[in-house]
């Protein structure tokens, strides 16, 4: 919300997935936006966490998915003498979120689970800061329209499409030549398929720049998360496939870039803290000062490099799932994300996850029309599908 002169004077908010490591984000800018109201939370089972923000930001509702969570913290909140109204299940938590204060919800919820809600958050008019990769890598083709439909704004909050689209503010996007989208690499830069027949668990998740969570950590080794930021990239910005490049960029200072047609490029710089992306989805398109963090351009080298498509397999099947459309992008997900949890299990090793996400794009069957129900489906068939080949 602006006042009449265009300052930003707050908004309310809803967080779905309050608990995360973007929602405890989000929190943290919420509580220096000043006249910011955090209107619901949202969690999955991490009741005790919740209480503590209920206790600081006094929201309207709290919802925890988790039953018996739930019921733990309205025994907690009442206990306090908290007004705040708790709610159980998932259909409430994405209730709370809808609520008629709130103005933008963030979508910090982890994997697939975040398409519905992102549905739901759209057809109730809400603006959406979404840092759910997902719901747009298996479910652009549903979300986009719907969110045209709407007339709501859809934010990115990942350093990736938010480097894009603040390249992108001033500047006609029928100019875009391409988009240039940076990849650390992840710890296994440089190896080669053998050095990768070996390494382990902890080996993969020792990221190099960005402290995040296991799988998303697993798939930068991989490559596969650039893939998928490809896919989001496409949809969210309307740019086709084969204008999103990707350049590996160990250091990270580069979030990404865009590639005008009359050769300029305009890149998104800064230290690697999402609070600031964050803040900037919230905001949008105000800037307000903070205390965050600051990158130091001195003394920084920036060096940038093809990525190595042979080794590193993810890149192109992401390209590949998206041309060939449907519902392949919801088997690339989770084909992917059984994959890696299986190697994180210690069932497969490293380069199984590729071989088996290849394998799984070129045995499914259906490339059907996408619906919900369809998305959903492939997900299921492709999970099923990799754990049935290993376990059997
Ligand atoms: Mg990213």
């Amino acid at each position: 919300m602006t006042d009449a002169l265009g300052g930003f004077i707050g908004k309310g908010i809803g967080v779905y997935g309050s608990t995360g490591s973007i929602g405890t984000q989000t929190l943290e800018v919420a509580r220096q936006l000043k006249g910011t109201k955090v209107v619901a939370l949202s969690c999955k089972s991490n009741a005790k966490l919740m209480l503590e923000q209920i206790k600081i930001f006094k929201p309207k509702y709290a919802a925890v998915i988790d039953e018996s969570g739930a019921e733990w913290l309205e025994r907690r909140v009442k206990a306090n003498g908290l007004k705040t109204e708790v709610l159980h299940g998932e259909r409430e938590a994405i209730n709370a979120c809808t609520a008629e204060e709130i103005e933008i919800v963030v979508n910090a919820a982890v994997g697939i689970a975040g398409l519905v809600p992102t549905l739901q958050f759209i057809k109730n008019g809400k603006d959406l800061a979404l840092a759910n990769k997902e719901s747009l890598v298996v479910g652009g083709r549903l979300v986009i329209p719907e969110a045209k439909k709407a007339g709501i704004k859809i934010l990115p909050v990942d350093s990736e499409p938010s480097a894009v689209f603040q390249c992108m503010q001033g500047n006609d996007k029928g100019s875009i030549e391409r988009l240039l989208l940076t990849a650390s690499g992840g710890p296994f830069r440089g190896k080669s398929t053998k050095d990768l027949s070996s390494v382990t668990v902890s080996e993969a998740l020792k990221h190099p720049t960005w402290k995040m969570g296991k799988r998303i950590t697993i798939d930068s080794a991989t490559l596969m998360n650039k893939g998928f930021e490809m896919i989001e990239l496409h949809w969210m910005f309307d740019i086709p496939a084969e204008k999103i490049k990707v350049v590996i960029h160990p250091q990270s200072i580069v979030h990404s870039a865009v590639q005008y047609n009359d050769g300029n490029i305009i890149a998104g710089m800064g230290a690697t803290d999402m609070k600031v992306l964050i803040q900037y989805a919230l905001t949008y398109p105000i800037r307000i000062p903070n205390k965050f963090a600051r990158l130091d351009l001195a003394g920084q080298a920036l060096s940038f490099e093809e990525p190595d498509t042979d080794t590193f397999k993810c890149l192109d099947l992401a390209y590949s799932a998206l041309r060939s459309g449907g519902t392949y992008p919801s088997v690339l997900n989770g084909s992917d994300e059984a994959a890696v949890q299986l190697f994180i299990n210690g069932k497969i090793g490293f380069l199984d996850i590729q071989r088996l996400v290849s394998e799984a794009l070129s045995d499914f069957k259906g490339n059907k029309e996408v619906s919900l129900e369809n998305i959903m489906e492939s997900d299921r068939w492709a999970r099923a599908y990799v754990n049935a080949k290993v376990i059997g």
